[in-house]
């Protein structure tokens, strides 16, 4: 048996794996199982998000309640001042205005800030919320997952057999390949489905263009290694 021969039954057996493993992945459950897990992705990258979300207003929310501490503390100084002016005959109508105009002045920056801090608790609130809402999604999602992945296991211990079959076969078959000629062939492989064609009624089975007959001569004789012109497969002829 010549090396072509060799190479061919590899081919042969390669595609009937691959053919194998599409069949197993074109289940629905695979398919199902396929869907789950890109679901899952996507709702913990979600929930990722909300969370450096959060992160980002807790710090803020952080700054602002230090920022609150020292306009109260501010507003302290102010009406205690305030207070001893009024007590002190001595203090002028201007420095009491002074004064009181300082006060509310502070009493406006609190209670902007005030506001602007309810506004992110209630942005913290909403955003926890969404968090557990995406994580019972997750929760289910996952319980869904896991059973569908039983079934897959399952579908597969069924396919495993043949899948074994065929892997044996082709480590067998691999050993009476020379590695010249198996590595030419994983080189086409990456652009070739079928990178060893079979030549027959004067064209390339890959292609289907028709060859020159000297080409076909050459590929009958067996004696070299012939690619196709056209589309750089290997030519095999089965004598
Ligand atoms: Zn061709």
């Amino acid at each position: 048996m010549g090396q072509l021969d060799k190479l061919w039954d590899y081919q042969q057996a390669e595609l009937e794996l691959a053919k194998l493993n599409k069949e197993m992945r074109s289940s629905p459950n695979y398919q199902k199982r396929g869907k789950l897990q890109k679901l899952l992705r996507e709702q913990m990258d979600v929930i990722t998000g909300f969370e450096k979300e959060l992160e980002t207003r807790s710090s803020q929310l952080a700054s602002m309640q230090a920022q609150l501490e020292a306009l109260l503390h501010d507003y302290d100084l102010e009406k205690s001042e305030l207070d001893i002016m009024e007590a002190d005959e001595e203090a002028t109508p201007e420095e009491l205005t002074e004064s009181k105009k300082a006060i509310e002045k502070l009493l406006g920056k609190v209670s902007a800030l005030s506001r602007e801090l309810n506004a992110t608790v209630e942005y913290c609130d909403k955003l926890s919320e969404s968090i557990n809402a995406t994580f019972s999604k997750v929760v289910r999602a996952k319980r869904d997952y896991d059973a569908v992945r039983t079934v897959c296991d399952e579908e597969r211990e069924g396919f495993a057999p043949r899948i074994k079959e065929l892997e044996e076969k082709l480590e067998q078959i691999r050993k009476d390949i020379p590695n010249e000629l198996f590595e030419r062939y994983s080189t086409l492989k990456k652009n070739h489905i079928a990178p060893i064609a079979l030549l027959s009624n004067g064209q390339c089975g890959g292609c289907h263009m028709a060859l020159p007959a000297v080409v076909e001569k050459r590929v009958q004789s067996g004696t070299t290694i012939v690619r196709c012109e056209n589309c750089g497969r290997i030519l095999y002829y089965r004598q």
